[in-house]
């Protein structure tokens, strides 16, 4: 069945235009964003995960005939159904202008293993996917052609849940793929379009699913398809499930069976674009490809690949992706000999000097590729020291390794609150001048009431949600009734709050601020300035040390002293960061420098009028401006012993919260308005909206990496 058309038929004919939201996530974007589809249920919309394809088909016929009569509503979908018309259209762009070889014939084909468009469509874990998702929103925002490549995974990431000794479970659900904005692509006879890659000796299919971006289009590869092996079907089930065997087939389909659907699809890219390691063998599929056209060696064909491929570098640890050269043999050994090469020549496509009996997908991605870049300053300098030997491989050796610091989609991440005011006082079309500095000196003119009025709103919804969330988790567990009933108490709209969201691991160290538990307990319960801490995120499902942060931690906010004012939200997703990114006072960050590649929740933060508080490493090293607009953990240098390294850092976060934070934020005028904590707020937004925005690094890409 036609599931488009079914739909159509159930909409009443003055709400058609809906269709063309329906599925194109360029709704998540407007300044209607939900609140187009929540007016038609609210219930409904948040129980689909804001999903508008699941929500058109619960929704009551009845319903929406209320809503076709309603005057106000279609005149809002008439205005932002021309918005669209005129998006969708648009000629004169930024791109057009900047980069006129890529074409929609000749576009981008950008690369990914997970992409984080919109918390509907779980195919992420987290920042990479993020990251993803909001580049190709400015691409499509900036005009850029560009495609999406990626896998659609059945169960997707998993759901977290934490059982009653605080220890993190795992459970999967199922994507309902006819229930999400994703279309079967259909070849010229209307049949669904399939590709088809030799997976370690067995022929695997993949049909192939297409999302509308905005103007990007996201093509992703499933096996789950009747055709295949139980087995092979399952290639597409999870995203970083932990097996190594399953990462090497999915990273095959993605990088082979990725090249051959752009040939399927008959786009032939201006670039291809390969965002971290995972994608790095559609370098030798394009190889393969050329050596079958032309012939020769594969020496020769070097430099036609080369020439159309980056790779974006996200690792700053030495051993990076490594696959067993056993399990490289398994599966690459009727490949091999299509490149023309023997065995060790083969495996020394991915030889690293300091690990031998490894493939290192870097040291592929390296040797094939024109450019490789890393994603901060900092980022850049460690990549390079880290990646020497490779690079002194090269035989150009000409290009050294670059960055381009990530940013963040303003659209998709700015509270509709702040947004409005923006609008007001920065100009209605300040997300379109978001690089213009211009743009953002006028921050200065909003009355300081405002500001802070708006932001303690944002505040105290992302209090009232955590409330809920927490509220859900407990009685879930089934905790006793003063447990449930507590969280009332939980969490203050008045109080100082910090916010933590990220991966649980070791290197990111969650629980540095916990380090003096004492310490902690006094400066959080003190009587006039109290100060509160709200976290979430998930540990990778073999990483056991991530899961004993995360349960110490739940541990100590359980502690009588503490348990009103710390609170843990379980399974982090785009929506929740949405809301804590939103409401947050003071972000805090805390990686063991120098790992944290760049890091981008903290920029969206900014954006919303939050201030960071964090350890100088990643994009903090170029956004952080000393007494201006935030505060460092720790010195900008790193002692060998972590212990001692650990123990300074935490000093350095009490003493500062202590003396400086906690006293600026609660020196309040009679209107309970700390003018001190606004300026930062707002040299916050102004130094670093500008900069950190995934419109200026899709610019820098253009200019530096796709057109050079
Ligand atoms: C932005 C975002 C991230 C990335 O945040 P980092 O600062 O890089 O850790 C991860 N997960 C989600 C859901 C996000 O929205």
């Amino acid at each position: 069945m036609n599931l488009r058309r079914s739909l159509n038929t159930k909409l009443p004919p003055p709400l058609k235009p809906l269709t063309q939201f329906i599925y194109n996530y360029w709704w998540s974007w407007t300044s209607e964003r939900g609140s187009l589809f929540r007016v038609l249920a609210p219930d409904l919309w948040q129980d689909c995960q804001h999903n508008p394809v699941a929500l058109m088909q619960t929704i009551t016929p009845e319903r929406l005939w209320q809503l076709a009569e309603d005057p106000n509503y279609l005149k809002r979908l008439q205005t932002l159904s021309t918005e669209f018309q005129t998006y969708l259209h648009r000629d004169h762009t930024w791109a057009q202008e900047a980069a006129p070889s890529i074409t929609a014939d000749n576009p981008v084909a950008y690369f990914c293993i997970e992409y984080g468009i919109h918390e509907s469509l779980p195919l992420y874990c987290g920042g990479l996917g993020v990251l993803a998702g909001d580049h190709l929103k400015s691409a499509s925002d900036l005009g850029l052609p560009m495609v999406g490549v990626g896998l659609l995974y059945r169960q997707g990431y998993f759901a977290q849940r934490l059982n009653r000794s605080g220890w993190q479970e795992t459970h999967y659900r199922n994507n309902h793929f006819e229930s999400l904005p994703l279309t079967p692509v259909c070849n010229e006879h209307g049949q669904r379009l399939k590709i088809r890659v030799t997976i370690r000796q067995r022929m695997v299919k993949a049909q192939v699913w297409q999302v509308q971006v905005g103007r990007s289009l996201l093509y992703l590869l499933d096996t789950d398809v009747i055709e295949n092996d139980t087995d092979d079907r399952q290639i597409t089930a999870q995203l970083y499930s932990g097996k190594p065997e399953r990462q090497l087939a999915q990273e095959i389909l993605l990088g082979v069976g990725g090249v051959r659907m752009l040939q399927a699809l008959g786009i032939e890219p201006a670039i291809y674009h390969l965002n971290d390691v995972h994608a790095a063998f559609a370098l030798l599929e394009l190889a393969r490809f050329e050596l079958e056209q032309m012939g020769g060696t594969l020496d020769d064909v070097k430099p036609y690949v080369c020439d159309r491929t980056l790779f974006t570098t996200h690792t700053p640890v030495p051993t990076g992706q490594t696959f067993s050269v056993d399990m490289m043999e398994d599966y690459f050994s009727d490949y091999w000999p299509r490149l023309g090469l023997e065995r060790a020549e083969f495996l020394a496509l991915g030889a690293q000097s300091s690990t031998p009996n490894v493939f290192s997908m870097t040291a592929l991605a390296l040797q094939l590729t024109r450019s490789t870049n890393a994603v901060s300053k900092r980022h850049g300098e460690v990549s390079r020291q880290l990646w020497q030997n490779l690079y002194a491989e090269r035989s150009d050796k000409k290009a050294a390794i670059g960055y381009v610091t990530n940013g963040i989609h303003a659209r998709s991440w700015i509270a509709p609150l702040l947004e409005d005011l923006y609008q007001d006082y920065l100009g209605k079309h300040w997300a379109e001048r978001i690089s213009d500095p211009e743009t953002w000196s006028k921050i200065e003119h909003i009355p300081d009431e405002r500001l802070w009025q708006r932001h303690q709103i944002l505040k105290a919804r992302l209090i009232a949600y955590t409330r809920d969330r927490v509220l859900k988790s407990r009685q879930e567990r089934k905790e006793c009734s003063d447990d449930i009933n507590a969280v009332e108490r939980l969490l203050d709209p008045q109080v100082l709050t910090l916010g933590f969201a990220r991966r649980f691991s070791d290197y990111k160290r969650s629980d540095l601020i916990f380090r003096d538990l004492n310490r902690l307990t006094r400066i959080f319960s003190n009587q006039k300035r109290p100060v509160q801490l709200i976290l979430a995120g998930k540990a990778r499902p073999n990483d056991t040390a991530g899961k004993r942060i995360i349960q110490r931690i739940a541990e100590w906010s359980r502690h009588p002293d503490l348990r009103d004012r710390i609170a843990f939200i379980e399974d982090y997703d785009m929506y929740t960061a949405k809301l804590m990114v939103q409401g947050i006072d003071l972000w805090l960050n805390t990686p063991r420098r120098p790992l944290e590649a760049s890091g981008t929740s903290g920029q969206k933060v900014a954006l919303n009028g939050g201030i960071n508080f964090s350890v100088l490493d990643g994009w903090w090293c170029e956004g952080y401006k000393a007494h201006l607009n935030g505060w460092t953990i720790g010195e900008d240098a790193e002692t060998r012993d972590q212990d001692v390294q650990d123990t300074i850092d935490a000093e350095s976060f009490y003493a500062q919260l202590e003396r400086d934070i906690v006293r600026l934020y609660y020196d309040c005028d009679r209107n309970h308005v700390s003018h001190g904590w606004v300026k930062r707020m707002k040299a916050s937004i102004r130094t670093i909206a500008p900069i950190f925005n995934s419109d200026r690094m899709v610019s820098d890409y253009v200019n530096q990496l796709y057109i050079s």
